[in-house]
């Protein structure tokens, strides 16, 4: 049965499928494939046609396939391997059994190749990669025949088959289709099957010398698999009539191609020559630092599977190419995180209070609420005495207008607690700086409300400072300055606009003690601060570090805004 599932927002793509099915093509197959080139780590765009394809898979009771793109020896290695593997299951995927690589149909590949060569349909071909490009012609200019277009099929059959056995120098060869030389789409101009290549390939060795072009080598991959609908980007869209070409002159199974727009984020880039840039030149700590648009990076910076397929789901699938604003998927984030992360009080920048009318030795232990929107995390505990941490944010000394929080002589709420009263601030003699503020607390205003009703108009957060846990937070933010770093006139390289204050991290924080046996990556709010993780790599016990992964509101929405009022 045909699941139209109304409540989805259409996409083309969807609907190609539900008229296939209805018309019975491939038996009622669906069956999709994810083919990663391994020469990099997967990021956020990725994720897209992650979702899509799978997505597409699993709403149709179908198939999808990951499949390994590894036909270019050079800059494959096995480390992203693992890590496209590990990136795609994190993102809640399942291939099953089916995880393939396309270097596993070389020899298929050489084969269809012959076949081709046999119907007078390929060539070997001796001109140099320079002479190759001019042959080609223009977009307005037809190209020109190769002077070696006319080979027998014996001579070519022997020439390949010597190609083949590394009887020649890098680029001296190559194997080329024979179809247009004026033919109005240059990918149909005789492109270039196969080259020569005296590279070690990450998984077949030295077995090969000739490796397959990347237009040859996909639909063949597709076909092999039985891949009913090959879902690639737009840039694909001009390659198509030569997809179709190689499987017609093979008459094998035909898969058909279907291309969507790429997903571009602003203040980020997302090519991967570019994010290897930016490891290799040290501008991040890895490909998984958390400012990076990596699946990895994201992992780490605290995002959660579901709200990187809710953020897939929201920007939709489209054939024409956009620019999606980053804090669509910051939205996502805390949408996702307001839901399941418990909140707690962490103090980021310290500030001593002492409670002057606190007994010296007294503590005891306040109920605070894990997660008001979801009150089936339940409560805590947490441990209230003498001394606390506040903000330093939260106090001035000389308050500007509409400062609401503590200030000499003012009343606040401290959060599950009391109110508590400004009366002296503490001073180091020398330098003038403030060292600690004294309050007072009014014990009848336990858990946080006063029964003669009077009102506070600022709630703090704290920590009790004798059983406060340190820890180096470290604050994230946009990677870049700008929103398109690639798009600027002036010609300044894209590493110009990085955002100076990308990293901030901040040594002497002050956790409440609960957080002492966070798992690794677990996610908490930290009330009034925004949404934060324990650090996956460099968090231990006892040297606790925590990532910022969103700030609670959208604060560059509203700087954004001021700056245009401003203007
Ligand atoms: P990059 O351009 O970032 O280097 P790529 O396209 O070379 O990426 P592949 O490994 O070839 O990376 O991509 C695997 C699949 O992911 C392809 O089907 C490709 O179309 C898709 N993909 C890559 N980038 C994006 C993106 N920004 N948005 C959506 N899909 C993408
Ligand atoms: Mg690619």
């Amino acid at each position: 049965m045909i699941n139209e599932k109304p409540e989805r927002t259409p996409n083309f793509i969807r609907n190609i499928i539900i008229e296939d099915l209805k018309k019975g093509k491939n038996d009622g197959r669906v069956h999709t494939r994810f083919p990663p080139e391994p020469n990099g780590y997967l990021h956020i765009g990725h994720a897209k046609a992650i979702c899509i394809v799978f997505g597409l898979a699993q709403e149709f009771n179908g198939l999808c396939n990951l499949r390994f793109d590894d036909t270019n020896p050079e800059k494959e290695e096995d480390e992203y391997v693992r890590s496209i593997i590990e990136d795609v299951s994190w993102l809640g995927f399942d291939w099953e059994d089916r995880l393939f690589y396309a270097s596993d149909y070389f020899e298929q590949m050489y084969e269809y190749a012959v076949q081709l060569i046999k119907k007078g349909k390929a060539y070997v071909c001796e001109l140099t990669s320079e002479e190759t490009r001019e042959y080609r012609g223009t977009l307005t200019q037809p190209g020109k025949n190769s002077p070696y277009r006319d080979r027998t099929v014996e001579e070519n059959l022997d020439l390949f088959e010597r190609m083949r056995a590394g009887e020649f120098p890098d680029g001296s060869r190559t194997l080329r289709a024979k179809i247009d030389m004026a033919h109005p789409n240059l990918n149909m101009r005789d492109p270039v099957m196969y080259r020569i290549m005296h590279a070690s390939h990450h998984r077949t060795g030295d077995k090969w010398c000739i490796y397959p072009m990347y237009d040859w080598a996909h639909g063949l991959e597709d076909s092999i698999e039985g891949i009913t609908h090959s879902i690639c980007t737009v840039e694909f869209e001009d390659h198509r009539p030569l997809y179709d070409w190689f499987l017609e002159q093979l008459d094998i199974f035909h898969p058909q191609q279907i291309e969507f727009a790429r997903l571009n984020l602003n203040y980020t880039v997302m090519s991967k020559r570019k994010l290897l840039e930016l490891v290799q030149k040290g501008y991040v700590s890895g490909w998984d630092d958390p400012r990076m648009p990596t699946l990895s990076g994201l992992r780490r910076r605290g995002f959660t599977p579901e709200s990187i397929r809710n953020f897939a789901d929201m920007i939709g699938v489209a054939k024409r190419d956009s620019i999606v604003d980053v804090a669509m998927l910051e939205y996502s984030v805390r949408e996702d995180l307001n839901k399941r992360a418990p909140r707690v009080m962490s103090v980021l920048k310290p500030l001593k209070v002492v409670i002057t009318n606190y007994p010296e030795n007294q503590e005891e232990e306040l109920d605070a609420i894990n997660n008001p929107e979801d009150l089936s995390q339940g409560t805590r505990k947490v441990p209230f005495s003498r001394e606390l941490y506040i903000e330093q944010d939260d106090f001035r000394e000389d308050p500007p207008k509409k400062y609401f929080r503590l200030t000499p002589g003012r009343e606040v709420r401290l959060r599950y607690a009391y109110f508590i009263k400004c009366t002296d601030v503490i001073k180091d003699e020398t330098t003038g700086e403030i060292k600690e503020i004294h309050c007072t607390y009014d014990p009848a205003t336990k858990g946080g409300d006063a029964p003669d009703g009077r009102k506070v108009k600022a709630t703090l957060h704290w920590v009790s400072a004798a059983h406060a846990l340190d820890a180096e937070v470290r604050m994230y933010d946009r990677l870049f300055e700008v929103p398109d770093p690639l798009g600027n006139k002036s010609g300044e390289d894209f590493k110009a606009y990085i955002n100076p204050n990308s990293l901030e991290v901040l040594k002497n924080c002050k956790l409440e003690p609960g957080l002492k046996d966070a798992d690794s990556g677990a996610h908490f709010q930290f009330e009034r601060l925004g949404y934060f993780c324990v650090d996956k790599v460099d968090s231990k016990p006892g040297n606790l570090v925590f990532n910022r992964t969103v700030p609670l509101r959208d604060s560059w929405a509203k700087i954004e805004k001021a700056m245009k009022n401003k203007s």
